[in-house]
């Protein structure tokens, strides 16, 4: 593809006046590029001039852009609120040189008719955070909103100190929300409703739009891939920590990324995000949030499901009810690889679940347990058993061991994006306006399957002074 400049077109700011707000990027004094994400531009199809600063910061707008706030509402943390872009400002969608449509959006450019009591800023720390464990998703091959870009405004913001104010540009397939389609329900109109879903299946599920049940349809479809997404978060150790219904999106990505981090330690309750007190979101509890928060969806789509009550319940039951199902059976899926198996047998989970325990009795590292389980030295007793358990398993298949191993260096990553190496390289980024450490961090999260690659210190889980590690929203 011959990569050109913008191409904007602007579907959602279409709909109705309802779901947005017309708003504009704050102004910023000095503007300034901190990272560039030259591998995605090209993958967009994009070759820009001007400043990127002034661009990415919002003083200068793309041609054919019409920024608005997206109105939603959402559950958070269970208590349902009616939220919208606070801090954040679409400029529209590019389309590609292929066709292909992508939400550009700033974050962190200031104030929208939705900010309610908040400032519509966001510091450097969290926008580089943002880039860096997108970024190292998109290279885990999970389907994850992209970051494009982060410039700091030359604005200090307050949050317990002062902090650099920084912009974030994120590249979404879309930001339609769960609490986008609860926010429609909320004010109780059937029309936008209608609207909305009609919108969000043209655009993401367009297979859907002759269907005759293609409400029910949906349904079953976004269940379908919210279940898939969670089953790859669990495979790699990711925890999102705040999965608000606000945060997740219809388009079966990963979004908002606030104080998300990796499993160190295998444990099944790990909770890393400082406001999250209750363990809501822990580790082992994201597929049933996900689950709770389908349910959230299912309700607001209740007046298309059918005209009769009883009947438009009883299909989002049935819908919610395979949930369980494809989480497991995805799940499973992906733990079978990770073990390099090649097919499925009747005791493969009882395997997998013997394997967990052992981690988690011993605290061993998630990511690296995985990496050197063909090796059981420097293991105890318990796990050669389960080794000699294993390879049995593998025998029986009959798999070569090179196809086996070839299978599991191809899902079990050699590097993650460690909670001691981010904090190291954000420090220094936004204290010291070092940016050797983060730009050495993405190269080498950007390759997370190849194997021995990357120096030692990549690998290596936290030191023990790390041990209780937590992260904060940052908003
Ligand atoms: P988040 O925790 O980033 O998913 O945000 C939850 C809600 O709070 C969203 O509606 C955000 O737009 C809003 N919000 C977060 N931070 C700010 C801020 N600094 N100013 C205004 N609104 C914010
Ligand atoms: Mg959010």
């Amino acid at each position: 593809m011959t990569p050109r400049s913008w191409q904007f077109d602007n579907t959602y700011a279409r709909l109705p006046e309802a779901f947005f707000s017309k708003a504009l990027p704050e102004a910023a004094r000095a503007p300034q590029l901190v990272l560039f994400n030259q591998r995605l531009a090209e993958e967009l199809g994009l070759q820009l001039d001007g400043d990127l600063a002034t661009l990415f910061s919002g003083q200068a707008l793309p041609e054919g852009a019409e920024p608005i706030a997206q109105a939603y509402a959402g559950h958070q943390f269970g208590g349902f609120n009616i939220l919208g872009d606070g801090r954040a400002i679409l400029l529209g969608e590019h389309v590609t040189p292929n066709g292909a449509r992508f939400d550009i959006q700033l974050k962190g450019s200031g104030r929208t008719p939705y900010s309610r009591r908040g400032d519509g800023l966001a510091a450097l720390g969290p926008m580089l955070r943002e880039y860096v464990i997108s970024e190292a998703m998109h290279a885990l091959g999970i389907p994850t909103t992209r970051s494009l870009a982060v410039v700091t405004t030359g604005e200090q913001i307050f949050r317990e100190t002062q902090r650099p104010g920084a912009v974030l540009t994120r590249i979404a397939a879309s930001h339609i929300r769960v609490g986008t389609f609860q926010y429609a329900a909320a004010r109780r109109d059937e029309a936008n409703l209608r609207v909305l879903a009609d919108y969000t299946i043209a655009r993401h599920y367009p297979e859907l739009t002759e269907s005759n049940d293609k409400y029910a349809a949906f349904l079953h479809l976004v269940i379908a891939r919210q279940a898939a997404l969670i089953a790859r978060w669990q495979c790699v150790g990711f925890i999102h920590g705040v999965m608000n219904t606000d945060n997740m999106a219809l388009s079966g990505e990963t979004i908002d990324y606030g104080p998300c981090a990796f499993l160190d330690t295998y444990h099944p309750g790990t909770v890393f995000s400082s406001i999250d007190t209750e363990g809501r979101y822990a580790y082992g509890n994201q597929p049933a949030m996900a689950h709770w928060n389908l349910t959230r969806f299912a309700e607001s789509l209740l007046p298309l499901l059918g005209t009769v009550e009883e009947e438009a319940v009883a299909m989002a039951v049935e819908a919610l009810n395979t949930f369980p199902d494809l989480y497991e059976s995805a799940w499973l899926t992906g733990m079978r690889r990770k073990l390099g198996l090649q097919t499925a047998e009747a005791d493969d989970p009882e395997l997998i679940a013997a394997l967990l325990t052992w981690m988690e009795a011993t605290e061993a590292d998630f990511t690296n347990s995985f990496r050197t389980l063909d090796d059981p030295t420097d293991k105890d007793a318990a796990f050669e058993a389960w080794h000699t358990r294993w390879q049995a398993r593998r025998q029986h298949e009959g798999t070569s061991e090179a196809d086996s191993l070839a299978l599991m260096r191809s899902v079990n990553p050699a590097v993650i994006p460690r909670n001691h190496l981010v904090e190291e390289a954000l420090a220094a980024a936004e204290s010291d306006n070092d940016l050797a450490p983060l730009n050495a961090l993405l190269e080498v999260l950007a390759q997370p399957y190849a194997y021995d690659s990357a120096p030692s210190k990549y690998h290596e889980p936290a030191p023990a002074s790390a041990c209780g590690y937590k992260t904060f929203c940052g908003t």
